[in-house]
């Protein structure tokens, strides 16, 4: 995108010339559309839940209705507050991870010992698919944050689990390659159109199918893997076929003099 800019020039009240300025003004006009892209898809998020529970609510008010009824749509009300809460609550643990103002905290943290305590209560909750670990790793330990590991293995299985809406077995891979750990999330689910596969990790990229549309969710949860993962010194990708799977995998330094990761500071409130 190009900007010009044209002055004409006197000498002696006479015309001797025309200044042209040519900016390439590409990157500003590229990160406004990113904003303006982001404000309207932040609205329209935000929208959609509050119109449900505005619509419910005023039924309730206005009309007479069986206790049944009243019942769903005090269900509707309060999944789609719950929606909302989590849509808000990702966005500013993204919006902190973002900016650098996310503390990481810098403890031994044991990968396969938290993967096996979340995968026991997501067991509790999904009783449709079977959960299992393999373990080829001979150390499973990083140096990190607990609390940041448990949201990204929250955000994988969460994902595994809801995107299989068959059932199916959900396996979780651990092994260690050059002084790493490599850990793969493996469903048997829906798959991933290979068009969507690099865009998978922006903020709000939903896959927009018909199968997709009645699972909920933010489109945040793998934007806010990536941060964490980046956090660690790590990387993540997916490999997926449309149909039959997808495979999420995260690489971390097992070499803890490697991390660099953000020394915890007192936060004012
Ligand atoms: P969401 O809140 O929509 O799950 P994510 O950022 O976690 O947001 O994921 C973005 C999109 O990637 C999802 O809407 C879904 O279409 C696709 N996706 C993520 N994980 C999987 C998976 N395991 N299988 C199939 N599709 C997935």
């Amino acid at each position: 995108v190009i900007n010009i800019y044209a002055e004409s020039i006197f000498r002696e009240e006479k015309k001797i010339g025309t200044l042209f300025v040519h900016r390439d003004i590409t990157e500003e006009y590229e990160i406004d559309q990113m904003k303006s892209e982001l404000v309207s898809t932040v609205s329209h998020e935000l929208r959609t839940p509050l119109a449900s529970v505005l619509g419910f609510a005023e039924l309730m008010l206005t009309k007479e209705m069986k206790p049944e009824r009243q019942k769903k749509y005090l269900e509707t009300i309060y999944k789609e507050a719950h929606r909302l809460t989590n849509l808000i609550n990702d966005f500013l643990d993204l919006q902190r991870m973002e900016s650098g103002r996310q503390v990481y905290e810098q403890r031994e943290v044991d990968l396969l010992r938290v993967a096996e305590e979340i995968l026991e209560s997501f067991k509790i909750n999904h009783s449709a698919h079977q959960f299992v670990i393999t373990n080829h790793a001979e150390k499973t330990e990083v140096q990190g944050d607990r609390e940041r590991i448990i949201q990204l293995y929250t955000n994988l299985i969460g994902n595994a689990v809801k995107f299989s809406p068959n059932g199916g077995t959900i396996e979780l891979s651990f092994c260690n390659a050059d002084n790493e750990i490599e850990v793969k999330v493996i469903d048997q689910g829906l798959g991933i159109p290979e068009k969507d596969l690099p865009k998978l990790f922006n903020k709000f990229h939903r896959i927009d199918n018909s199968d997709r549309r009645k699972i909920g969710g933010t489109g945040l949860g793998l934007a806010i893997c990536k941060e964490i993962v980046e956090a660690h010194k790590g990387r993540i990708f997916v490999q997926s076929k449309l149909g039959e799977g997808s495979m999420f995998c995260f690489c971390m330094p097992v070499d803890t003099s490697a991390l660099q990761l953000k020394e915890p500071q007192s936060e004012h409130i």
